[in-house]
């Protein structure tokens, strides 16, 4: 692989202004309800990014504080904009944005009749420079069997601690709460990024970005973020991968009103700090006709993947080796009612291998979280398995990359709502400097 040199602090500020993207955004929000400002909105938005490249406000007000600075700013920024068809420029006799005047424009985009919007553009514009830097592309590489890992979206949560902690009294985060994560509990506002990405070093794209309303559901919002995703990308998708928050319920949402493979391992029933076991469901018998005569195997699931399974002399139950994958297949439910899979496996039964067609979705009569927490279309014994749930470790560098922009990892802004704007904001750094290095106007 090509060493990777990250960019630099001058290569991401030419990315964020060459990109449409806060123009785009900027267009989408309108004037905020208030008269022109000095900096026009799309001008806050890159200065909420540029807090992120330089640590805080008060050292991007300091680095502005210099002429020369703010003057190169102005004019990368206004060259950006005289491009764009809705593009506002920052007139040269105006002085230098202060985050205390940018403080004002941000509590506003965080009120409840913008926020939404805010980040229902950020998502469509993110979904825009995704299909431009060759993910998500409907007419992409890959299958239902085999989603292709750039048409995979993948995602996690993590817990930012507040800026202040739970014993300075009286600066307390309104919204922080303890949060019980598989690292223990932690205190802070549990916030949520869905991503997508292409193998190289910087092709990454920030598509969504949340905070867990309900304290234990991540699930929820991943799922409330995914449709947003989704509703833009349609068929440009082919799998979601997700860590354990997801159980049976969010599966069978991913499959039937997404129409996506879910890529998952399985909750196991007794984990100690060596081995987990896991449950094994049976699934019901398949027959088929061997030389006129009836032949009947009963299949099991273990561990998200279908066995065959015999009795023992004492009657105890014995499962084969997992069964091979054949084909997932997709069908409409028909007038907008969403989609059913299908799962083909080979049963390699001794007199006759036969395919053997299993359904992933909840069954009439299933108890507790049901057939989609324990099956998976893709399981994690299959050879493919790693190839898509790996992108789950990108998940980690995001929640790291974004912390590491923190000061002592700590929230930059107090509330849950400024936080998210707060990580939405590290999203336009990241997805402009995937625009720059891997759009395909970078190729002119
Ligand atoms: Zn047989």
């Amino acid at each position: 692989m090509a060493r990777h040199r990250p960019p630099t602090r001058n290569s991401q500020l030419d990315a964020l202004f060459a990109c449409p993207l806060i123009h785009d955004m900027a267009a989408d929000i309108g004037t905020l309800g208030t008269h022109p400002r000095r900096h026009p909105v799309a001008f806050h938005l890159a200065f909420g990014a540029m807090v992120r490249l330089f640590g805080s406000g008060n050292r991007l007000d300091a680095e502005l504080a210099h002429q020369e600075t703010w003057d190169r700013v102005v004019e990368a920024y206004n060259k950006g904009a005289a491009l764009h068809p809705a593009g506002v420029e920052v007139a040269p006799t105006a002085p230098p944005l202060l985050s205390d005047t940018h403080r004002h424009v941000r509590n506003r985009l965080t009120r409840d009749e913008y926020l939404e919007d805010l980040l229902d553009s950020f998502t469509r514009h993110s979904v825009g420079i995704a299909q431009e830097v060759g993910l998500l592309r409907p007419d992409g590489p890959g299958s239902r069997t085999y989603p292709h890992p750039s048409r995979t979206i993948y995602g996690d949560g993590t817990v930012v601690r507040p800026m202040y902690g739970k014993a300075d009294h009286g600066r307390q985060d309104p919204d922080a709460e303890e949060h019980a994560r598989h690292d223990g509990l932690i205190y802070g506002n549990d916030l949520v990024a869905i991503a997508a990405r292409g193998p190289e070093s910087g092709r990454r794209v920030i598509l969504a970005v949340g905070r867990v309303q309900e304290r234990g559901h991540e699930g929820d919002e991943a799922i409330r973020l995914i449709r947003m995703v989704h509703a833009i990308a349609g068929d440009g998708i082919q799998a979601v991968v997700y860590d354990g928050a997801f159980r049976g319920v969010h599966h069978e949402t991913v499959m039937t009103e997404f129409g996506l493979v879910v890529v998952n391992k399985v909750h196991a029933a007794t984990r100690d700090e060596n081995s987990r076991s896991h449950r094994k469901i049976p699934l019901g018998q398949w027959t088929h006709t061997v030389r006129n005569r009836p032949c009947v195997h009963t299949l099991v699931i273990c561990n998200g993947a279908v066995h065959d399974s015999t009795l023992d002399d004492s009657g105890r139950l014995v499962l084969s080796d997992a069964l091979v994958r054949k084909q997932v297949r997709r069908y409409a439910r028909g007038h907008g009612n969403g989609w059913r899979f299908t799962l083909g496996v080979t049963v390699p039964c001794p007199r006759e291998p036969f395919t053997a067609w299993i359904s992933p979705h909840r069954q009439t009569g299933d108890r507790g979280r049901g057939r989609p927490d324990q099956m998976r279309l893709i399981p994690e014994v299959d050879p493919y398995f790693q190839t898509l749930y790996g992108l789950r470790n990108d998940s980690e560098s995001i929640n790291s990359g974004y912390k590491r922009t923190l000061i002592v990892d700590r929230a930059a802004v107090l509330g849950w709502r400024r936080q998210v704007v707060d990580l939405m904001s590290w999203g336009i750094l990241i997805n402009t400097a995937a625009w720059k290095q891997h759009g395909a106007s970078s190729e002119a």
